[in-house]
């Protein structure tokens, strides 16, 4: 199975939302879950390729563009990685496709549990906000695999920061477990 990771955001060009009171960037976040993502994938068996960029399809052509490297390669599955922010208040986790009813919900459902489950596992008091339909994302909409778009957690929530700055490992696990659930099923 090949995998796509594509960590949101972009550092130095597009911090993504930032935790007011440590500074914590998104963008950093989903880069370290990402390169974790794609050691566990390869333990497991899997071909991965990571791409972290500012350029989600062609907007920003200075930047590789991350819907075309994912469709040019043929990936099998895409997996965006992204942390939420709102109000200090807001917290838990969702994951995102274009439609349900889809190969991508079938993907998200098995991510979204193993990442649920992890999380709670750690925090009781971790939210799950359940899958959600988002026909607007680009890296949803322009990509030709099935692909899921991640929010591990509110980055300006003072419980999901803790996993997101403190267990980036636990919840990579969670994550690539939740991929070979999928690739298995
Ligand atoms: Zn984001």
């Amino acid at each position: 199975m090949k995998v796509f990771i594509n960590p949101g955001h972009m550092p130095g060009v597009d911090s993504g939302a930032v935790n007011p009171n440590s500074g914590l960037k998104e963008c950093d976040v989903a880069l370290a879950v990402g390169k974790l993502v794609e050691y566990y994938l390869k333990n497991a068996g899997c071909e991965v390729m990571r791409l972290q960029s500012d350029n989600l399809n062609g907007e920003t052509p200075v930047y590789p563009n991350v819907c075309k490297t994912a469709n040019d390669w043929g990936a099998d599955i895409f997996v965006s990685l992204h942390c939420n922010a709102f109000d200090g208040y807001a917290r838990g986790v969702e994951t995102l496709v274009f439609k349900f009813g889809s190969e991508a919900e079938r993907l998200a459902a098995c991510v979204h549990k193993q990442l649920v489950d992890t999380e709670q596992s750690v925090d009781p008091y971790i939210l799950d906000r359940g899958l959600k339909e988002r026909p607007n994302l680009s890296v949803l909409r322009n990509t030709d695999m099935p692909a899921i778009l991640i929010e591990m957690g509110f980055i300006d929530n003072d419980h999901d920061v803790v996993l997101l700055e403190d267990k980036q490992d636990t919840l990579a696990k969670a994550i690539a477990r939740g991929v070979t659930d999928y690739a298995n099923s």
